[in-house]
């Protein structure tokens, strides 16, 4: 979660290119209490930028569950894994939809 001003008009790009949903969980932006917000993806503490490729559309349980972790254990490997990243993973290759539900497929080999 970021406290640096993101301009409007960055702000709207990035909300249109993620056709206003969630871009970790699809969730849409309407169907939701709280409005969506705009996550770095690599967090500003990690010296990520406040620029569009850098920029993610997230739903606020998204967001705090991410926080700024670039990676995670994996519970069942204990392996370190890179969390999923909107501009360089493709989402149907880490998830899957079963009814309302996003499940995690199995973990690509951790490198
Ligand atoms: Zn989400």
């Amino acid at each position: 979660m970021s406290k640096t001003y993101i301009p409007v008009a960055l702000r709207r790009q990035v909300y249109e290119r993620a056709k206003a949903c969630c871009e970790y969980c699809l969730i849409p932006d309407v169907a939701t209490f709280a409005p969506h917000e705009i996550d770095h993806i690599i967090a500003e503490k990690h010296s990520g930028r406040t620029e569009a490729e850098n920029l993610a559309l997230s739903c606020t349980l998204c967001n705090k569950h991410k926080g700024s972790d670039l990676a995670s254990v994996d519970p069942e490997t204990g392996k370190i894994v890179p969390l999923y990243h909107p501009r360089q993973d493709i989402w149907h290759e880490h998830f899957r939809l079963s009814g309302s539900e996003f499940v995690p497929l199995q973990q690509f080999s951790g490198n």
